[in-house]
């Protein structure tokens, strides 16, 4: 898997799992990876890309206003889908059905819906339609 984030390393700011919700003072399930999308050291955003050769199933934006662009692998490695979510889908060129390359660059991040910060909501899913941890696909980039 390539890093999902167009970046040499990557800087998780939420992890997979339960968190606690402050709004609403309760435990929810965190069903992907946040990852942080700003460079502070050079002061650049950075842009989400397609993590393998893949198609291009959805672009659009949920009833929460968030952006969400999902690639279906060509090759399947253990997982069927990739959700990148918090993507300002106005940014990207990309329509359904196309067919990209790993590395393809998909789009930038942005403050919308229910993100306060620019950072990719990353989510795979596996062959069973369950939603499991990508962090073990992309240890290699963490900082
Ligand atoms: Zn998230």
């Amino acid at each position: 898997m390539y890093n999902p984030v167009k970046t040499k390393k990557l800087v998780i700011t939420s992890p997979f799992g339960r968190r606690w919700d402050f709004v609403n003072k309760q435990w929810i399930m965190h069903y992907g990876i946040d990852l942080r999308c700003y460079d502070f050291k050079n002061k650049k955003f950075l842009p989400f890309q397609a993590t393998e050769n893949s198609i291009v199933l959805r672009i659009k934006r949920d009833r929460n206003d968030n952006g969400i662009v999902v690639l279906k692998p060509l090759q399947s490695n253990g997982y069927k889908e990739l959700k990148y979510i918090h993507i300002a889908i106005e940014s990207c060129s990309l329509f359904e059905g196309q067919e990209i390359k790993a590395g393809h660059l998909l789009g930038w991040s942005e403050i919308r819906g229910q993100s306060n910060s620019h950072h990719l909501h990353f989510e795979t899913i596996n062959n069973d339609g369950v939603k499991i941890n990508p962090q073990i696909y992309i240890d290699k980039y963490l900082l």
